[in-house]
């Protein structure tokens, strides 16, 4: 059955954007679906109209999300739900049609009461009931790091029903070379601060190359690391909406230290920090 998103964020409360570049260390393998033995190779990279790589912001989000899910976990299985089975998340919706009803003329206590209830990863990158806060455009290539050539790679696979390799049972995988880099925007929608702590953590491990992406990591594809433009980077609560919608300048993220303050502030909330 499908669920209704039962919490919608029409007040604007804050916005965060964080650009940057990221860097291949290892080839990367974004696959776009390829189709047995159709083409010179048989399972290609995902391209833009004009053959040039690029990393949807989609497969970004997917293991930006499961490495916070991972890190989330060591404090506390129910900070994120990720793994429950079956697509089923932190509240069931059998659970929002009860409370649906029980708070039938109390709008708000049910979004007060759904919110309690929602794990922290929910919270910022979406469920079936709450739109997410997180968005990471597509990532195109950066032109000066893209010499046109993709790398193959050629596998061999096995016949099962004899146990040996046939020619027509070679295949070629196709990856983007290290050293290529993408062009890297997040934006983040009404966060509160210890949300926006647990993005900048997540943006913290990215940058510290502790993240992988894509296929094929088991065989060292994927390491990638995030340069940060933290000069170009900024926030932006109610307070300041007025000072940006004239100027466009939010308040700056550079300083460091109270990036870390955000950081802190959260793990402190979830246990990690025992101040
Ligand atoms: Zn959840």
């Amino acid at each position: 059955m499908e669920q209704t998103r039962v919490i919608d964020y029409s007040q604007f409360h804050s916005r965060l954007r964080i650009p940057g570049r990221l860097h291949l260390d290892t080839p990367l393998r974004i696959g776009a679906g390829g189709l047995p033995g159709a083409t010179e190779v048989d399972l290609p990279v995902i391209k833009d109209a004009a053959q040039r790589p690029f990393i949807p912001g989609s497969s970004f989000k997917g293991a930006f999300r499961a490495h916070l899910e991972s890190i989330l976990r060591v404090f506390n299985n129910e900070f994120a739900c990720g793994t429950l089975t079956d697509g089923v998340r932190c509240i069931s919706q059998e659970r929002i049609n009860r409370w649906k009803s029980e708070y039938r003329d109390n709008a708000a206590g049910l979004s007060d009461k759904l919110l309690q209830e929602t794990c922290w990863t929910c919270r910022v990158f979406g469920a079936p009931w709450l739109a997410s806060k997180v968005l990471f455009k597509d990532m195109p290539v950066a032109p000066e790091t893209w010499f046109g050539r993709y790398q193959e790679r050629s596998g061999v696979g096995i016949d099962r029903d004899t146990e040996t390799a046939g020619d027509k049972l070679l295949y070629a995988t196709e990856a983007v070379p290290a050293g290529t880099e993408f062009e890297f925007e997040m934006m983040v929608e009404n966060a509160g601060d210890l949300e926006q702590g647990l993005i900048l953590l997540g943006i913290q491990e990215v940058a510290r190359g502790q993240m992988t992406l894509g296929g094929a990591r088991s065989r060292g594809l994927g390491w990638v690391h995030l340069n940060v433009k933290w000069d170009e980077a900024y926030r932006i609560d109610r307070t300041s909406l007025r000072h940006f919608l004239i100027t466009g300048k939010g308040q700056p993220l550079a300083d460091e230290n109270a990036r870390k303050k955000l950081v802190e502030d959260f793990l402190r909330e979830v246990g990690g920090v025992h101040a």
